[in-house]
C-alpha cells in the first residue's frame, strides 16, 4: 500500500487491514485513533472514510516506528492508569498495570477526611502520587524524583488533572527531605538487575535505564529506601514498596532489620508478589 513515493488515498478500513498485518491489532488501532483523534466506536462506524494524505503518512510513520519496537505509550505520549490518563514521554517509565496494587494498597491506608502526609519516591510520571492525590483530596502529597525531565512531566500530569494537593520537588530520595516526617511512604523504585537480559527485550530496550535497574540483583534502592525510611516516618506510618517477582522475601528482611511491623507481601492480579510493606513504630 505503501509502496509508491506519492501516497494513495485510503479508507479507515484499507489502512487498518495494512496494519494488521505488520503490527499488533490493539496498537494498530490505538494509532489510528490517536492520529484521527477519535475513538474506538468511530473506527468501527466509519470504515470508509478516507484518510487525508497527512494523516495516512502520519499514521505510516508510527506504524514503522512501533515495527521497530518503539512502544506505543510513547508514540502517542499517553498511558491509563488507574482512573486517570497520563502523559509520558521517553524521560519516564510507562505506567504499568501491576503499579495499581501499590496505589489501592496505599489508598486503603489513608484517612478520607482528615489530613495526611505521603510521599512518593523517585515518582516518575507522578502516576502514583497524582493517583493518590486525586482520590484523597486532604491528603497532603509530596513527590520526588531524581530526574529533572521526570519532575517536568509529573508537574505537566499534576496540572493537566488539577491536582492542587501535590508539591512535585527534584532530589535524590530522602535527601531533600530532612527533618521531613510523612504518615505513609511509597515506591515503585528501579528493581531490575543490571544484566537482566529482559532490559534487552520489548518495551524495556526505550525506557529510561535510570528508572528501571538497580544494583546488587535489583535490590539496592529497595535497601536504600528502607534504612533511610525510619527517620522520616511518623509512629504507625507505613512504607509500601513494589518489587520485582522474586524480591518479596529479601525486602521482608530488610523491613524486618529495620525492625517494622505488620510486615506484609501481596500478589498483584497476575499472582505475582509484587508489593511489600511494614509499618513503622507500631503502638501497641
Ligand atoms: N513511580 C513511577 C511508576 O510507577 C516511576 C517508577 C520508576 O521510574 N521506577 O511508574
Amino acid at each position: 500500500m505503501f509502496g509508491n513515493d506519492k501516497l494513495q488515498l485510503v479508507t479507515i478500513a484499507q489502512i487498518l487491514r495494512w496494519a494488521y498485518q505488520n503490527i499488533d491489532r490493539i496498537d494498530a488501532r490505538i494509532l489510528l485513533e490517536y492520529v484521527l483523534q477519535v475513538n474506538h466506536a468511530f473506527l468501527l462506524t466509519h470504515p470508509d472514510q478516507v484518510l487525508s494524505s497527512t494523516e495516512s503518512e502520519c499514521f505510516y510513520q508510527l506504524v514503522i516506528q512501533r515495527i521497530e519496537g518503539m512502544p506505543v505509550a510513547y508514540l502517542t505520549n499517553e498511558r491509563a492508569f488507574y482512573d486517570l490518563v497520563f502523559n509520558v514521554t521517553t524521560a519516564v517509565l510507562i505506567p504499568r498495570p501491576e503499579t495499581e496494587l501499590l496505589v489501592d494498597l496505599a489508598l486503603a491506608r489513608i484517612p478520607i477526611n482528615e489530613t495526611c502526609r505521603v510521599l512518593d519516591l523517585g515518582t516518575g510520571s507522578g502516576i502514583i502520587a497524582v493517583t493518590i492525590a486525586k482520590h484523597r483530596p486532604c491528603a497532603n502529597v509530596v513527590a520526588i524524583d531524581l530526574s529533572v525531565d521526570a519532575v517536568s512531566i509529573a508537574r505537566i500530569n499534576a496540572n493537566k488533572l488539577d491536582i492542587n494537593n501535590i508539591s512535585i520537588i527534584q532530589g535524590d530520595w530522602f535527601n531533600g527531605l530532612i527533618g521531613e516526617k510523612f504518615d505513609l511512604v511509597v515506591s515503585n523504585p528501579p528493581y531490575i538487575a543490571v544484566h537482566d537480559p529482559h532490559l534487552e527485550q520489548g518495551d524495556l530496550r526505550f525506557e529510561p535505564r535510570i528508572a528501571l535497574t538497580s544494583d546488587d540483583d535489583g535490590l539496592a534502592c529497595i535497601r536504600d529506601i528502607i534504612r533511610a525510611a525510619p527517620i522520616h516516618l511518623h509512629p504507625d506510618a507505613w512504607l509500601l514498596l513494589e518489587h520485582g517477582y522474586n524480591q518479596a522475601a529479601a525486602c521482608r528482611q530488610l523491613l524486618i532489620d529495620e525492625s517494622f511491623s505488620n510486615i506484609f507481601s501481596q500478589p498483584d492480579l497476575a499472582g505475582i508478589i509484587r508489593v511489600s510493606g511494614g509499618q513503622y513504630n507500631c503502638s501497641p
